[in-house]
């Protein structure tokens, strides 16, 4: 290295002896930049920390004016050095003044200097800093010394990230590294948490950053390395892929990048500069967390991803052991913060100690999401980068209903949240005291309201919410969070465990509804243009009726001595229809040849989610028990809007005419054929959309069982007669104006209904 004096081993041994010193944190910052540029034989040295106020302020420099230190303040995307806070990349040039960001600020007495290079002091891929070395000569640094400074950056990010220089700062213009934030994500899992920060997959703290021997830590690093080539070859030829809910491609993956000369050789030189190997690990790790965070195109982040999972694997590999807390360790009041979860994971933690839940990845079907639903868990999922910001124990607030996460909260915000907790526990109060009373409108008319449920977990919601039964119970979800396709009797146990904590109240069972947006990580997954228009749910028992017949007949037999309620999931003909009941038919008859005892009646309905079945409802009324309306597909597809994607799945209302029509005439035509029909889509959880669905004719919803108090509470303060009065004319006639959302609101407020 041109000048080097000792080279980059040198100055980390020298550092760390700087960092052991019983000094003030500024003598330390002002002997590390002396340190940097004696060891580069550079002229000036200089450490700038982000702010919490996004600005940039100059902590110590060799070189510069030291009379600048503390004063000069720049705004986070100015100049040079807020050029590498925001791209947090390195940036090397020998005549920095020719650069257009250059910034000139006359009270540091730069402007002598040419060359500089400044690289970003990262930490799990956050902007803490930036660290700059500058020459009066026009000189290019060479890669090494690029790569010198960037691992002397790592020992400055853990100093910023202790919190050691808040003491400088007044409040305002503390570092941001411990700032508070206020990050925005999906809402998952309904309800607020207050707590502490738990990692499901705890970082490995690595304390020793300095290599004592680096022939030594170049052999741990390579036994790593082979170790976990090895794990991975044998999971992928041996194991049990499925395990953990890894598919086989993303291990493939792995496995490619763990043979990649380019990623070994980066860890590799890392560690020649004199970090330990873990260090060396967390450097490339927390360059790649940055570049992720950076990149826009999705193919390219999800190979971020994969290269940051492998980097996990390997720390895990160094360190040997794994650090995942366990159900006995979870301290009170956690807030778990992952990347993503499996359902059995999650289910794994002790659910009082548990209090929220924060995911990087996972939309809302995940099955992290969906078994927190079922828990009452409230989440947050899409947050980027949320396990790189927080650190263990940080405070927390999770705002599941609005999707906010506010991460080290200031405490007028944690006292505002602490608050609605407290409003939101005298408010399940008075939906406790409902429980018991028939819901009833103040004009006489029953409306039942029961739950949707679909795990184990859910069923005390029948007695917790005083429900009226299950109106929708998703089949789907046992076999999306187990590992593997559950055996008919395990189907058989549930269903068997549903009925008996439902006693006296109806069930009705959908079978499985898989393909589209519900994927089972065991079964191959079949690449589709359209996937939600594609082969899914009963299009593919159907075809495959081995599954589907499987299922029946678990269910047959859980219903002995019963009424059992079947219906079928995205039904689009009435021969579909007549196809499947059939199957239910030949499974009667095969358990009765058997001689096993048969449910004392069985219901066959259907979903209506696809438009077309809206044409058929004479003859489909002719040959079904029941209809069950799943509004979240119907709306998706009579918008062709896809309920998954933000993008456009707010951009029309449910509460619109076109909806309100097919729903009404829905309601209409099971009446005339004397037909019971419920509606289950999200829609029935709203209580303005209760209150629309009960105004157009429905008697029986079937809520998300946290929603039972509230569109009850509602229902028992509503006019049937007097909201139909005012809803149908708009929706035979919608005249310009307000949408139908906005006039019902100021409805149900001049009312007095709580919507
Ligand atoms: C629906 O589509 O409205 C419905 C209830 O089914 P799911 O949400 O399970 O697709
Ligand atoms: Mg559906």
């Amino acid at each position: 290295m041109r000048g080097a004096l000792g080279g980059p081993r040198v100055l980390l041994r020298r550092l760390r002896e700087v960092m052991a010193e019983p000094v003030s944190a500024q003598e330390r910052l002002d002997k590390i930049v002396v340190l940097i540029a004696a060891n580069m034989v550079a002229e000036v040295c200089s450490v700038y920390v982000l702010r919490v106020d996004s600005t940039l302020e100059l902590y110590a420099t060799e070189g510069l004016n030291r009379d600048a230190v503390h004063h000069t303040v720049m705004h986070a995307d100015e100049g040079l050095v807020g050029l590498v806070a925001s791209q947090a990349s390195a940036l090397n040039l020998s005549n920095a003044q020719a650069h257009p960001a250059f910034s000139y600020r006359p009270e540091t007495g730069e402007e002598i200097y040419h060359s500089f290079l400044g690289v970003p002091i990262l930490r799990a891929g956050n902007t803490l800093g930036v660290l700059v070395v500058q020459n009066r000569a026009r000189r290019t640094y060479s890669e090494e010394e690029v790569e010198a400074l960037q691992t002397t950056a790592m020992v400055l990010a853990e100093m910023i990230a202790s919190g050691e220089l808040s003491a400088l700062a007044p409040p305002g213009a503390e570092p941001a590294a411990r700032r508070s934030l206020h990050l925005k994500g999906t809402a998952l899992a309904d309800g607020i948490a207050l707590g502490h920060v738990v990692l499901h997959e705890p970082r490995v703290v690595v304390t020793n950053f300095i290599a004592d021997d680096i022939p030594n830590e170049l052999k741990h690093l390579h036994a790593a390395v082979e170790g976990l080539r090895a794990n991975l070859d044998e999971l992928l030829e041996h194991g049990d892929v499925v395990e953990g809910g890894e598919h086989r491609e993303v291990l493939e993956a792995y496995r490619m990048f763990a043979y990649d000369r380019g990623w070994f050789h980066k860890l590799e030189e890392a560690v020649m500069t004199g970090l330990t190997a873990e260090a060396a690990v967390e450097r490339v790790q927390s360059d790649t967390r940055a570049r992720m965070l950076r990149q826009t195109d999705p193919f390219l982040r999800e190979r971020l991803h994969d290269l940051d999972d492998l980097a996990n694997r390997l720390m895990r590999q160094l360190i040997g052991r794994d650090h995942a807390p366990t159900r006995e360790s979870l301290p009170e009041n956690a807030i778990l913060v992952a990347r993503s979860m499996g359902p059995a994971a999650l289910l794994d933690y002790d659910r009082k100690r548990l209090r929220g839940l924060v995911l990087e990845e996972g939309g809302p079907h995940s099955h992290a999401a969906i078994v927190a639903r079922a828990l009452g868990v409230p989440t947050v999922g899409g947050v980027d980068n949320a396990t790189g910001v927080v650190d263990p124990g940080d405070a927390v607030i999770v705002d599941g209903t609005a999707g906010d996460l506010h991460i080290r909260p200031l405490p007028d915000m944690e006292a505002a949240y602490a608050e609605r907790v407290r409003l939101r526990a005298r408010r399940q109060l008075q939906y406790q005291a409902l429980r018991d009373k028939p819901c009833l409108t103040k004009d006489g008319e029953e409306v039942m309201l029961m739950i949707n449920a679909g795990l184990s977990v859910d069923l005390p919601h029948i007695v917790d919410t005083g429900a009226a039964g299950i109106g929708l119970f998703r089949t789907e979800l046992q076999f999306m969070v187990a590992p593997n396709f559950p055996r008919a009797s395990e189907q058989y146990t549930l269903y068997r465990a549903v009925l008996d904590a439902a006693g006296d109240k109806p069930v009705t069972f959908r079978t499985l509804d898989i393909g589209g947006d519900k994927v089972l990580p065991y079964m191959r997954n079949i690449e589709e243009e359209n996937p939600a228009l594609g082969w899914r749910a009963i299009r593919l028992g159907l075809d495959r009726p081995a599954l589907l017949r499987t299922q029946l007949r678990a269910l047959l037999r859980a219903g002995a001595g019963r009424v059992l309620k079947i219906m079928f999931p995205m039904i689009a003909t009435v021969e579909e229809f007549d196809r499947a009941k059939e199957l239910v038919e030949h499974e009667l008859t095969h358990l009765r040849r058997h001689g096993h005892k048969l449910p004392d009646q069985v219901e066959v309905g259907t979903m209506v989610e696809v438009p077309s079945l809206l044409y058929q409802l004479d003859e489909l009324l002719e040959h079904a028990d029941f209809l069950s309306v799943g509004s979240n597909d119907l709306v998706q597809f009579l918008y062709a809007a896809d309920r998954g994607n933000p993008r456009v799945s707010a951009r029309f209302d449910s509460l619109s005419a076109p909806v309100l029509r097919a729903l009404r005439d829905i309601a209409d035509k099971c009446r005339e054929h004397g037909k019971p029909v419920t509606l289950c889509g999200e829609l029935a959880s709203q209580p303005l959309g209760a209150l629309a669905l009960v105004a157009i004719g429905y008697r029986a919803l079937s809520l998300t069982p946290s929603a039972v108090g509230p569109v009850k509470a509602m229902l028992l303060d509503f006019d049937c007669r007097k909201t139909a009065a005012f809803l149908c004319p708009l929706i035979d006639k919608p005249t310009g104006g307000a949408p139908i959302r906005a006039r019902l609101e100021k409805f149900a407020a001049d009312s007095g209904l709580q919507v």
